[in-house]
Order: C-alpha cells, then structure tokens, then sequence
C-alpha cells in the first residue's frame, strides 16, 4: 500500500476552491431518456433558441471545417469587424470569449483579489458568485427586490450602490436578469451608473437583450463611463449555445487587460465562423424575437390559468412560474412525463421552476405535464 494521503487533494486545493459548488447545467434530453426509458422528451431548462440558428450557420460551419487542421485567428478579427459594425463601436472595444462565461471569469481574474469585493444580487446569474468565490474576492450579496415591488426578485440598485465601498472592484447587473426575468429601465441603470464610484467596474450582462425589443442603448453610454463593460452571447437568441461564444464591449483599455489573461485561443474556428454567418441573419433574428413574444404569452396564460400558480414577468426567453409549494416534486413529475424544466432552489426559489420559452408542441407538452403534476403532486 502506497503511502496514500487521505487529505489529498482535497485539503491541498486552494481555499477559495475548497468551499466551492460546481455549476449544475440542466439536465441533457439524452440523459433523460436514457434514464427515465423515455423517447421525445423535451427540453425548456438552458433558456436555448428552440429553432436552432439561422441556416447560414450550417453553410458556414461547413466551409469552416475544412481548415479545422488550422489554429483559428486568435484575434478573432473577421469576427470582431462585423461586430464592430453592427454595434456601432470600434474593433479594439470587443473582448470575444468562450461563451460569455469566460468573459466574466476573466473580468473576474483581472480585477479581483482577496483584498477587495464583489456585488451582485441576491437571486443574480449563479455564475457571478461562482466566477468571485474561485479568486477568494469577497462576494457581497444585496437583498434583491421585496415581494411589495413591481420587480419583485430584481436587483435593488440602491441597495447595491450602498454595498460598494472603496474595495468594491467588480459590480454585476444581468437585465434582464436570470433566472428571474426581471430587468431595469434605462434611465435607473444610467442614474446608477453616475453614483458608481470610477474605481468600480460595472459588468452590464445582457445576454437576453435581443428579446427586449431594441437592446437597452447601454452601448452610448461605454464613452462616459470608462468603468462599465457589456457582455452578450450568441448562446441565446443566436441558437449558438453548443459553440460556446460571447463577447464584451468595453473602453480599449479594458479589453487590452482581458486580452493580457485569455487563452490565446479561446474561441475555436468553427465558431468564430458561425457566429459571424449568425450575425448576418438579422432577419432571421427579427422571426426568433417574435415567435418567443408569442411563445412567452403563450406559457404565461397557460400557466396562470392553473390555480395557485404565478408567473413572473420576463423579458427574455424563460419565465419563473411560481408554484406555491415546493418546486422538486414538481421537477420529478415533470421529468417522469418527459419534461425538463430547471429547478432554482440553489438559487434560494424552492418554489419556482425556469421554464424556457420553447416551441409550440414544447410549450404544449410543458402546459399538458405540468396540470397533471399538479393534480398528482400535493
Ligand atoms: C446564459 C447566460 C449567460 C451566458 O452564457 P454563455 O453561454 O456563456 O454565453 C450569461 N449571463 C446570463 C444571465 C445568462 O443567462
């Protein structure tokens, strides 16, 4: 027997990994099925585009294979100039990352040290706590909206000006937020934006701002504040979930210190085609953005029709309905019909499920097990 050391590796992790809780993705329909002997199940849990992206991607993708021998451009510039175009800002104010995940991982590892803080709210994206926790930063989590709120869930932004001190290196603000669907005017976000001290960096998260109608004009105000970074995804709307890829737009400055820490290759040549092929597609944009307004009024009157359930108003592609009583049983009913839904309670809503906004038939098929669970589950 090996002088085998029963502490390790464990007692050996850094510290701030030592009390972390891994992020638990929604369930893959392939792992239902083969667990539940079920077929045709469906998936509402990672607020994913139902109808895939535009049918460019596949013609790009395909061209884009060819060369896979190849390291892709690490500067992702083809990319970043149809960005910069698009956006109305210039090449060197875009950071692109592996999903936008990776960009506030690494806003996380530029700013953040055991010597500062971070605020974000109370039922904000899992990931702000999860990106603070591994850099042994302080999280300092605000109390989000009171029931009484016309936000009730949301980000209390004055609560969260109180909370940041002078060692306050990060803020996060998701609008919409998930998994609440909450969001915040523009004018508030702009007010907050002057009372932030310039030594805080404020991280906008709006990877549903496409849903909203015509974006939240936050890209107008990168000149006045040198602080604030926006980040986006093609993971949503763009139906690129699978590719991983998402982007920030900041001052040049700042992207020049993400730059410094990136993978020099974060983003793989089969997305950095794709995405651009997504871009092009407005129109295709446009349908996607109607049939999930459609798809929304359509889960929230079925939905509300069911006595003692609520739906939280949202502007991205999910709603938060709230059951009442505890979501898991709920959860497993769902499951065992064929329906994955994602459960929040890590997110302190025992309550509640996220319910992505799915096709007609997905919508149909949630509507349908979700009665029947009720009637079953006390
Ligand atoms: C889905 C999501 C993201 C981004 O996910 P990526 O796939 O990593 O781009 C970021 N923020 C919020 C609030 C999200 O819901």
């Amino acid at each position: 027997m090996p002088d085998a050391n029963k502490h390790f590796p464990l007692n050996y992790a850094a510290p701030a990994v030592r009390g972390l809780q891994p992020y638990v993705p929604g369930k893959p329909l392939d792992e239902l099925e083969r667990e539940y002997g079920i077929r045709n199940a469906v998936k509402l849990a990672s607020n994913e585009n139902p109808a895939g992206p535009s049918p460019r991607v596949f013609q790009a993708i395909e061209a884009a294979a060819k060369t896979i021998n190849r390291y892709p451009d690490g500067a992702g510039f083809q990319l970043k100039k149809s960005l910069a175009v698009h956006l109305g800002v210039e090449q060197e104010q875009l950071t692109l990352g592996n999903g936008s995940n990776d960009i506030l991982v690494l806003l996380a590892e530029v700013f953040l040290t055991a010597a500062t803080n971070a605020v974000f709210s109370e039922y904000a994206f899992v990931v702000y706590p999860l990106a603070v926790q591994a850099t042994s930063a302080e999280a300092r989590v605000v109390p989000a909206n009171k029931t009484n709120h016309p936000q009730a869930l949301g980000h209390d932004l004055n609560a969260m000006l109180a909370a940041i001190d002078e060692s306050t290196r990060l803020v996060f603000i998701a609008n919409p937020n998930n998994p609440t669907g909450t969001w915040l005017e523009p004018d508030a976000l702009y007010a907050f934006l002057k009372k932030v001290p310039s030594t805080t960096v404020v991280v906008l998260d709006e990877a549903y701002c496409e849903y909203s109608g015509a974006g939240h004009g936050s890209l107008a105000w990168l000149s006045e504040f040198p602080n604030l970074v926006v980040t986006r995804t093609f993971s949503k709307i763009y139906g690129l979930a699978g590719l991983r890829i998402g982007y920030a737009i900041s001052s040049p400055e700042l992207a020049e210190l993400l730059n410094r820490i990136r993978q020099p290759f974060n983003i793989n040549s089969i997305a950095l085609a794709a995405a651009e092929a997504a871009l092009v597609d407005q129109s295709y944009i446009e349908a996607c953005r109607k049939a999930n307004s459609e798809a929304l009024a359509f889960l929230t009157e079925g939905v509300t029709s069911i006595a003692g359930v609520r739906v939280i108003p949202s502007r991205g592609n999910f709603v938060l309905v709230d059951l009442g009583r505890p979501a898991l049983p709920v959860y497993e009913a769902l499951l065992h019909a064929g329906v994955i839904v994602r459960p929040v309670g890590n997110y302190g809503l025992p309550n509640h499920l996220r319910v992505t906004a799915g096709s007609v038939v997905e919508n149909t098929a949630f509507l349908t097990a979700l009665s029947a669970a009720l009637v079953r589950v006390i």
